[in-house]
């Protein structure tokens, strides 16, 4: 008899002081916060202990929250950051043929996966909208994203091309979708669940309980034994609360060639004795990522100022 003893669990939803989470058998029940546990999100791991094991409404009280292995994380008017999910493996950086494919976005994606230490995945998605001379410039970049590491997936919901390499890349992990209004997040989410759709709404809709659910996360399970956590919140998440040293870890090629620049200070532009700049003109880093790092480094210099908050 489990009945009061300390249990593991994962928390699947959170709504205002109560939580559903999984337990080790993989069932699902409602528990009530205890107020000692100051955060709590989808995703996260906890100790709870059950207080009723009725058949008709078992249910159980989350007394703590086990480390973080990562944190997805927006600003926050009230409490400057605020933490929207935990535990995710990967980020999949989805963009499109329409709109148009941008490596300007993929970077401050990946500026802010790197930084959340979350590997990000590269997603192609609507290859039927484009034929082999319109895909042939962005699949250049892709094999230079590649070539840094990154899973790449070529994808089309409508023809079903590269979903079967997406289930793979899926696999047992903690997943999140996220990119541009209109890239096919939702299609994506449909091809792999058919129902998760009316969870994710339920989530977000009518459910009587105000802003707070409005942004709320939900954990689904995914056929191939992995996980998808998913929410209005989740899929618009941005490069919001990044700051200007930051945009560099999200440049992983510039990293290891950052102590060789001449001067400690270097900001790699016209800085004599730039390793950087001398990896550009040699062909060994690629041009629109040293264009980017300057662009998103000049966009947060100009933000800076008048800092607005995206609730
Ligand atoms: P979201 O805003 O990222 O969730 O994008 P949606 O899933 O709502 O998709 C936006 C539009 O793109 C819809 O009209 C989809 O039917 C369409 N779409 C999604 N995936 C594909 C695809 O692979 N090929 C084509 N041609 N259209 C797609
Ligand atoms: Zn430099």
């Amino acid at each position: 008899d489990m009945l009061g003893a300390d249990q593991q669990g994962l928390v699947i939803s959170r709504f205002g002081q109560h939580a559903i989470i999984e337990d080790s058998d993989g069932e699902t029940l409602q528990c009530d916060i205890r107020r000692t546990v100051t955060s709590l999100v989808c995703g996260d791991e906890v100790v709870w202990r059950e207080i009723s094991a009725s058949s008709a409404k078992r249910t159980g009280v989350i007394e703590a929250v086990l480390p973080r292995r990562s944190a997805l994380t927006r600003p926050d008017y009230y409490d400057g950051v605020k933490t929207v999910a935990s535990n995710i493996d990967q980020i999949f950086v989805v963009s499109s043929i329409l709109p148009e494919y941008s490596n300007q976005i993929l970077d401050r994606y990946i500026i802010a996966a790197e930084n959340m230490s979350i590997t990000p995945v590269i997603v192609l998605n609507k290859v039927d909208l484009a034929d082999e001379s319109a895909l042939a410039p962005i699949r250049q970049q892709l094999d230079y994203y590649h070539s840094l590491g990154y899973p790449i997936i070529e994808l089309s919901c409508k023809t079903g091309v590269g979903i079967a390499q997406l289930h793979d890349q899926l696999n047992e992990n903690t997943n999140i979708f996220v990119g541009q209004s209109g890239v096919g997040k939702s299609s994506l989410v449909n091809q792999l669940l058919p129902d998760a759709d009316e969870i994710v709404g339920d989530v977000s809709d009518n459910s009587g309980l105000g802003q707070h659910t409005t942004t709320a996360s939900k954990m689904l399970s995914l056929p191939s034994g992995g996980r998808l956590i998913d929410s209005p919140g989740v899929r618009e998440f941005g490069l919001w609360h990044m700051n200007q040293e930051q945009v560099v870890n999200g440049f992983i090629e510039f990293l290891p060639l950052l102590s060789q620049c001449k001067f400690r200070d270097c900001k790699h532009k016209n800085d004599p004795g730039c390793a950087i700049r001398a990896a550009v003109e040699s062909g060994e880093i690629a041009q629109f990522r040293f264009d980017n790092y300057h662009k998103i480094v000049l966009s947060m210099e100009e933000n800076r100022s008048n800092r607005t908050f995206v609730r």
